[in-house]
């Protein structure tokens, strides 16, 4: 028997390696082997089984890692469609699917005893003393507790055994730690008629379990997590778990208190979780002992045993696509997990993602409003403030005055900004020239607390520069805006007002709850941040949202910049008038007649949606066709630009065949990063499934080893 071995190298093929005699009853796909490899040893993955091979001189597997096979054969299948849709190695796939703290090595275990179902028909004393004692344990014991426990021997624990009524089991060590005692549950609110609707739709998926796709298109506060809510006990009751995935961001202790004080059992996977807590919640899962799974998008991965739904929050995130090899979005690959678990999907977002609102409109999901928030509570009316006549002032006359009245008045203020730091450009006055960063084509940002200046793409961070490098000039000016200075300023115009900035400069992690619960409670009035505080935070008080600067995302040179910065205005009005006492929007921009702005200040999704459409079918770009998107990066310009051309002429053959587009080669928008330049080359097609094949055609090209090709299909941005 020979055995087919995946190695987490950059490599898209398997090895082949004869199973040796003592392990062909055994082994099976989804364990770990060791392996000779070239000259040393290297831990695989057995991913298939077979009869026979053509490969010569095949070498034999030299031990197994894991007893029983760490990956089901539901997510075994899962990562052979990633690497093959994603371009990549099925080692890669298989390392991102399981967490650090699983994969390390193999946990230490001790021998336990459970109670059995068995019967004994004379019941000695000792026996009848070690079930007792057994029923005292919480959790299974260790022969010895059990034995000091009882005070009887070995043999009648044998005895005992061999009737079924123990049994003694391998348990991992640190699978005894107790997972958190569930507080008492709350009761869940009556659906409005908007959420019975939607809710009446997806039941059928629930209780005669089959794969559908439901898009809820709600409004901020419209009630989408309270029918992801009673999506997800239906589900239970079916005797199935739920996957949820929320944006990284929105992963806050608020969130999962909402799940656990709904559900039993509740488990969370976050990427902040020590190796052993991650362990602990992963083998939970994977024993079937939680109904519920809450965690990022590597919780696509959880390995519950009988799915029955993946809700996916804020499905438009960016958050979900993965921005490293292998680089899946976790959005699509619930898709397709739940099309072979053959259960329902929920995908929910106030701006949905256009890939996803195409595919409703197509009739391939099926698509649900929720046009209005619950209770009755009114949408902030969100007004634009025309910037031109301001004069390079941060805060318009329009918000400086709503702020004070808001605040007078006992309100709370939330101003955003996506920007960290304090000014985004230095630039001499004398000669013109601006600091760069020596790595990158961007800009250094000046971080005034901290004195010193750093490249927001690659960290690179420097003293602030005194004199002008080029002129040596002392005439250094620091222009444009960050949340640093917004605060300042916001400081210094309401002195009587407690301020706290939130981004990731200022706050982390405990930090960043105590902040959040300040302003929850009213200590803090104003809140200035970045998105930080843009999901999963519910302030019923904020009376007033004031969007300093709309058009950071309208100028990118990517072709979602539009939708971003609609879905970014959506989001962040959000925050505004959650409760009865109203709020409203203030959006400061200097282009108010632009239509993704228009449309923002209505709040009409489906107006923007059409009109951008429109535009992307006419450019024939995502999602009126597939992309993927080839960069190609080295550290002297001539050798990337050389190496995007051969990558070119490569595939260019393919391409024609396949009726893909290509466009480029180019230069990348964003030219240069950590000391590598960047071409790259678009292929659009008009099937999803074209375009993995030109990716590997692609990554066949003979390319010098200082060049770099990353293929990235479905790509989440073009920069
Ligand atoms: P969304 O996820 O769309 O932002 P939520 O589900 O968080 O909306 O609902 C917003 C608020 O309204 C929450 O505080 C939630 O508890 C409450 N809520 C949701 N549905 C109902 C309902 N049917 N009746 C009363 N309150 C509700
Ligand atoms: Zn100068
Ligand atoms: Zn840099």
């Amino acid at each position: 028997m020979f055995a087919r071995i995946a190695f987490d190298l950059p490599i898209p093929t398997e090895f082949t390696y004869a199973v040796p005699e003592t392990l062909a009853s055994t082994l099976q796909p989804g364990q770990r082997v060791r392996v000779p490899f070239r000259t040393t040893s290297r831990i695989g993955w057995c991913v298939a089984l077979e009869e026979s091979t053509e490969v010569q001189k095949v070498r034999e597997i030299s031990a197994v890692v894991d007893e029983t096979p760490l990956l089901p054969e539901d997510l075994m299948q899962l990562a052979s469609w990633i690497a093959s849709y994603y371009v990549c190695s099925l080692g890669d796939v298989l390392q991102a699917m399981l967490p650090s703290g699983v994969r390390r090595r193999a946990p230490r275990v001790r021998r336990v005893v459970r109670t059995g179902t068995g019967q004994l028909e004379r019941r000695a004393p000792a026996a009848q003393a070690l079930l007792q004692a057994l029923e005292t344990f919480e959790s299974p014991p260790t022969i010895a507790q059990l034995l000091r426990t009882a005070g009887v021997s070995r043999s009648a624990l044998s005895t005992l055994e061999r009737a079924g009524l123990a049994c003694i089991e391998q348990m991992e060590q640190d699978d005894r730690l107790d997972a958190p005692a569930p507080a008492a549950l709350e009761q869940p609110p009556r659906p409005e008629p908007a959420q019975a609707e939607v809710l009446a739709a997806v039941a059928p998926d629930l209780i005669a379990p089959s794969f559908r796709v439901h898009l809820v298109l709600g409004v901020t506060g419209s009630g989408k997590t309270e029918v992801y809510l009673r999506a997800i006990a239906e589900c239970i009751r079916r005797g199935r778990q739920a996957i949820v995935l929320v944006p990284e961001i929105a992963l806050t202790p608020q969130t999962v208190r909402r799940f656990r004080a709904r559900f039993a059992r509740v488990a969370v996977l976050h990427s902040a979780q020590t190796h052993k807590t991650r362990r602990r919640e992963w083998k939970r899962i994977r024993r079937g002992e939680a109904d519920v799974v809450v965690g990022p998008r590597s919780a696509v991965f959880a390995p519950v045993p009988a799915l029955g739904l993946i809700v996916v929050d804020e499905e438009h995130e960016n958050s979900f696509k993965q921005d490293q090899t292998p680089r899946y979005q976790a959005r699509d690959v619930a898709v397709v997990r739940a099309q072979s678990a053959g259960c329902p999907v929920l995908l929910g977002s106030a701006t949905p993602s256009l890939e996803s609102y195409s595919n409703a409109r197509a009739g391939r999901y099926t698509l649900h409003h929720l046009p209005r928030r619950v209770r009755g509570i009114p949408m902030p009316p969100v007004e634009l403030v025309d910037m031109r006549g301001e004069k390079g002032r941060i805060f318009s006359t329009r918000l400086r005055l709503s702020v004070s009245e808001v605040l007078t008045d006992g309100g709370q203020v939330i101003l955003f900004l996506n920007r960290r730091g304090f000014a985004t450009v230095s630039v001499c006055r004398r000669c013109g020239h601006t600091l760069g960063c020596p790595h990158c084509s961007s800009m250094l940002v000046f971080h005034k607390r901290r004195r010193r200046t750093v490249c927001h793409l690659c960290g690179h961070e420097c003293a602030v520069a005194r004199k002008c490098s080029e002129c040596f000039s002392e005439a250094i000016e620091f222009i444009g805006w960050g949340t640093e200075r917004v605060a300042e300023e916001a400081a210094g115009a309401w002195p009587g007002a407690r301020l706290q900035r939130i981004d990731s400069d200022s706050v982390r992690g405990p930090q960043l709850e105590a902040a959040l619960d300040s302003f929850r409670h009213g200590e803090t009035r104003i809140l200035v941040g970045t998105q930080m505080l843009a999901k999963g935070h519910d302030f019923p008080n904020v009376r007033l949202v004031g969007i300093v600067n709309a058009d950071t995302a309208l100028h990118l040179p990517d072709f979602r910049a539009n939708e971003r910065t609609f879905q970014l205005v959506v989001q962040v009005s959000g925050r505004a008038g959650r409760s009865d006492r109203g709020g409203r929007v203030l959006v400061q921009t200097y282009n108010p007649d632009h239509y993704t702005l228009q449309a923002a200040a209505t709040g009409d999704y489906e107006d923007f949606a059409r009109r951008e459409l429109e535009e992307r079918e006419l450019l024939g770009l995502p999602p009126a066709r597939r992309a993927a998107l080839m960069i190609v990066s080295a550290e002297q310009d001539d050798d990337a630009r050389e190496a995007a051309r051969a990558v070119h002429a490569a595939v260019v053959q393919e391409a024609q065949r396949l009726g893909v587009e290509l466009r480029g080669p180019a230069r990348a928008p964003i030219e240069r990063v950590r000391g590598r330049w960047r071409w790259m080359l678009l292929a659009l097609g008009e099937r999803a499934g074209v375009l993995p094949a030109l990716g590997r055609r692609a990554q066949k090209t003979r390319l010098s080893r200082k060049v770099d090709l990353v293929v990235d299909v479905d790509p989440a941005a073009v920069l």
